[in-house]
């Protein structure tokens, strides 16, 4: 045997493939049936087993990803911080004057500081990007001879994949089979023009953007459907060779943390100078100790700058994430979990989000008959009952033709999986399966026997799709089905007995009010045969050609947690507006079983189309049901919306869909239906495509602003009584009653303990009964800066008697200042009890008796004060002293006489609106 040979036949077919693929062959200059016949080997796609090896020998379909920060650049970043490089100025200051153990301890506080940032950062990006990848994208294929959607990370070379408008292509793609395909190629070509997808061959010699029988990994279908065999996955495709890597990390910034840091940054420069100034006033007017002097301002810089706030704050953001994760509604960019709270209107589709898109098809009206259907759900039984016209038996032989429309003119499968009667497809056209087997139909025979040569699929803008078939003696057939008037308006007669008659259209439009005034879905069907030459719908005129076959009916009804949904929403000031590609009147008696309004003003998309941009932001405030709309529509009632001042959250699933949902404040991607050009254009992508959890995140939105709220109401006031204590040493000359490194202490370890509680407290109250908070309301309310200075002063109150009682009854400075920094421990903890309710009083049973986490907090930060207070080693190290219990049970008192006294500021500033809407 000829040696060359012999290695042939010693490789594997997968290493034969593996060593065609590496070749990179031409497939955009050969049929498409050469990339199926050396990929995979059929139309039918691969076997399971088969793309398991694949998969195996080729690696998943993914790009690779960019290395996220380096660990060890990440943990020095969190010492690049203005007030940290101070510290740090300060303890090697200290070092050089001889007070070693005060730059020991400031060194200690700084690294525990950035290692308890490190890891709580790292902790919150982990579950951020966990959160991220529960919206993994899907993709369409056939394996076995079977649909399914599977994870894009899992094709393989060979496997047959379906397009459609909407979808990022998965995969380098042969296309085998296109329907007005067009496909944005901008990502890898620049080219801003979608191209024109097709299956013939081109040059060999042509550029990537000139291969138009080719679909490249991760550009968009703007347009059509298409079938396509894989021909390179993950880093083999046209954009995995131009080294594109993912972006792994969220950005873990907002415009809030933007603010606060902005802030912070201000504050530490002004702090800075604020204290140097105080400084020279100490030395030369004072006469300090230039030494004590800096020690003191250095402890003034310290208690000013609330450290550990934005770190606080970032977590508080993240657990909102984590808890929106659990109400199914997935935050794909952070500054969304604040804007969420402030939503002020909500537009929802209908179909699937407020209803529970289960169809059933319950009526059929035919010329002369008037038929409805029994059963539930998909199960595919349930009597076919004759309410006008023949007897049963005619009238369902009767209604053979619509019932064939039906099944032809669909792409939904039921299959049973055990008990179960399951869709797949979308869910209408699941339902005119099951009527089809109602009446005794075989939808695979049928469709066996009249196969498809072409399609128009349904688009939302044109709201109807056809199809064409080769019937059982070898003529063509169109059929169409969709919206009613539409193809009322297409129709130019409609079925009789054996002969077409002339359209009876205000029959049909009497008959279609009917069923939607009952809130049925309607949809209408139309057919008509073309001549035999006939291969594509393209050549085909169907204006005025179509015979009209009759209507019908299906009930969708609305999902109970909506109608729940839409009450909260209402008592939470909210409005609600749904926008529906559905008929008028059945979008008004939807809305009405939703109890969106009792009697709902409604618009139809023809009544926006009438009106001028200037006009249209009252229409849009007073209308609750836009009806027959496209998806153009929704970028104008955004817009008119926002003209308005409200902040507005907008779902959507289609192409078509993402401007509306990038203009929105808050855009919504459906998770199971929506394309992937909708997920990537949101800011939040529902799991469950359920409108509850829009209102279930709003809810989480309107707790995490609270809590940040009270972060900042709790953290601030600490400071300021610190400084005003330490101003006051300064300004009368008298001696310090805390020292820097017991300031750092507080702020940093007792702080950042008790301030993480709040972004765990769970929502208020009757959160959802205020009105949304005002989009321009600054952070730092009236109020806020109200309880700021009032609670600043009551603990300067503190810090100040404690210390000249220690020292008037001849204690040493040791113990004055131990007494300080507990009765600034304790009153952290009582304020704590107090901040958790800003709008109601803390004296419930829930109040006092606290979370988990308040108690946990409490229980670390107690042992942490009286190791502080008792430990020989701490003591040592912070300079600090025994207490009696008489002195402890006085700091107790303190902390309770604070909290008593916030109680009744509570009731007080309630009690006389001294805020207005501000705490209602
Ligand atoms: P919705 O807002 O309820 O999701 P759609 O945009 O999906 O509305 O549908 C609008 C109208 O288009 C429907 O009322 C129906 O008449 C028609 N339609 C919807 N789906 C199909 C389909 N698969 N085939 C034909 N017509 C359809
Ligand atoms: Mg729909």
């Amino acid at each position: 045997m000829h040696p060359a040979n012999d290695a042939q036949s010693a490789e594997t077919p997968m290493a034969a493939l593996g060593r065609r693929l590496a070749a990179s062959p031409d497939w955009h200059a050969h049929p498409a049936s050469e990339a199926v016949a050396t990929l995979a080997g059929s139309q039918q796609g691969l076997a399971e087993a088969e793309a398991a090896r694949r998969l195996a020998a080729f690696g998943p379909n993914q790009l690779p990803a960019k290395p996220g920060r380096h660990p060890a650049l990440r943990f020095l970043l969190q010492f690049h911080n203005a007030l940290i490089y101070f510290l740090l100025v300060a303890a090697i200051g200290a070092t050089l004057l001889g007070h070693l153990v005060d730059a020991a301890v400031i060194f200690a506080v700084v690294t525990v500081n950035a290692i308890v940032g490190f890891v709580q950062e790292g902790k919150a990006e982990n579950a951020l990007n966990a959160i991220r990848r529960m919206v993994s994208a899907h993709s369409q294929v056939l394996r076995d001879g079977q649909r399914r959607a599977i994870d894009v990370a899992g094709l393989v070379p060979g496997d047959i994949v379906m397009l459609e408008a909407g979808d990022r292509v998965p995969a380098d793609l042969r296309l085998l089979r296109s329907r007005s395909l067009r496909i944005d190629e901008a990502m890898l070509t620049g080219e801003s023009v979608a191209v024109d997808k097709g299956e013939a061959p081109v040059a060999t010699v042509a550029m990537l953007g000139d291969r138009t029988c080719m679909a490249y990994s991760g550009t968009l279908v703007v347009m059509g459907q298409g079938t396509g065999v894989v021909v390179a996955t993950g880093a083999a495709t046209e954009i995995g060779r131009i080294g594109t890597l993912i972006e792994q990390a969220e950005d873990l910034s907002t415009p809030l943390l933007r603010q606060i840091n902005r802030f912070g940054r201000t504050f530490t420069w002004v702090t800075a100078g604020v204290a140097a100034a105080l400084m020279a006033f100490a030395v030369l007017v004072r006469g300090f100790d230039w030494v004590d002097a800096l020690m003191a301002v250095v402890a003034l810089a310290v208690g000013a700058v609330p450290e550990g706030l934005p770190a606080v704050i970032t977590i508080t953001l993240a657990i909102g994430v984590q808890r929106m994760a659990l109400r199914k509604a997935v935050v794909r960019r952070l500054p969304a979990v604040e804007t969420l709270g402030a939503t002020s209107v909500i537009c929802s589709d209908k179909t699937g989000t407020l209803t529970l898109n289960e169809m059933l098809a319950r009526r059929v009206v035919i010329p002369g008959h008037d038929i409805r259907a029994g059963g539930t759900g998909y199960v595919p039984s349930g009597p076919l009952e004759v309410e006008a016209g023949d007897d049963d038996i005619n009238s369902v032989a009767a209604a053979a033709a619509i019932l064939r429309c039906a099944i032809l003119c669909n792409d939904a499968e039921i299959n049973r999986r055990e008990e179960e009667w399951l869709v797949t497809g979308d869910p209408m056209e699941g339902a005119l399966v099951v009527l089809g087997m109602k009446a005794g139909f075989d939808f695979r025979h049928v469709r066996h026997e009249w196969p498809r040569l072409d399609e128009v699929p349904f688009d939302a803008q044109h709201r109807y799709m056809a199809t064409l078939h080769r019937g059982l003696a070898g003529e063509k057939f169109v059929f169409v089905k969709g919206a009613p008037e539409r193809l009322l308006a297409m129709c130019g007669g409609q079925i009789g007995h054996g002969e077409r008659q002339v359209l009876d259209h205000s029959h049909w439009e009497a008959q279609v009010s009917r069923a939607a005034a009952e809130g049925e879905r309607v949809l209408g069907f139309a057919m008509m045969i073309a001549a035999d030459s006939v291969s594509d719908l393209q050549s085909l005129r169907l204006d005025g050609n179509l015979t009209f076959l009759g209507i019908v009916g299906f009930i969708d009804p609305p999902r109970p947690e909506a109608i729940a949904a839409v009450a909260e929403c209402h008592s939470a000031g909210i409005a609600v507006k749904m926008i529906t590609g559905d008929h008028a009147m059945t979008a008004a008696a939807i809305a009405r079983q939703l109890g969106l309004a009792d009697n709902p003003e409604v618009a139809t998309g023809a009544d926006i189309d009438g009106v001028a941009d200037s006009d249209l932001p009252a229409l849009a405030a007073r209308t609750s049901v836009f009806a027959r709309t496209s998806p153009e529509h929704k970028l104008r009632i955004v817009r008119a919306l926002q003209s308005n001042g409200a902040v507005v959250g907008m779902t959507g699933d289609g192409v078509n869909d993402a401007p509306a949902l990038k203009q929105a404040d808050i855009g919504i991607a459906m998770g199971r239906k929506g394309t992937e050009a909708a997920k990537e254009a949101s800011n939040m992508v529902l799991l469950d495509d359920n409108f509850a959890s829009i209102v279930a995140a709003v809810r989480e939105g309107r707790t995490v602003y609270d809590n940040i709220r009270k972060v900042i109401a709790w953290t601030l006031p600490t400071n300021g009584g610190e400084v005003i204590a330490v101003i006051a040493a300064i300004l009368f000359g008298f001696t310090m009653p805390m020292t820097a490194a017991q300031i750092l202490w507080i702020n940093l370890v007792t702080s950042v303990t008790l301030g993480l509680v709040l972004a765990f407290e769970p929502a208020e109250p009757g959160i959802m009964r205020r009105r949304p908070r005002r989009p321009d309301a600054p952070l730092l309310s009236r109020f806020l800066v109200w309880r700021l200075a009032l609670v600043s002063f009551l603990f300067m109150g503190g810090v100040l008697s404690v210390f000249f009682f220690a020292l008037a009854r001849g204690e040493g400075v040791e113990v004055a200042r131990t007494m300080v920094v507990n009765v600034i421990v304790v009153m952290e903890i009582f304020y704590l009890f107090n901040v958790r309710y800003l709008h109601t009083t803390s004296f419930s049973l829930t109040g006092i008796l606290g979370t988990r986490s308040v108690l946990v907090a409490v229980g670390i930060v107690t042992a942490g004060q009286i190791a502080f207070t008792y430990l020989p080693f701490m003591n040592w190290a912070f300079a600090t002293a025994p207490l009696g219990v008489a002195d402890a049970a006085l700091v107790i008192a303190l902390g309770i006489l604070l909290l008593v006294v916030l109680e009744i500021e509570k009731v007080v500033t309630r009690r006389w609106r001294l805020f207005g809407e501000e705490i209602n």
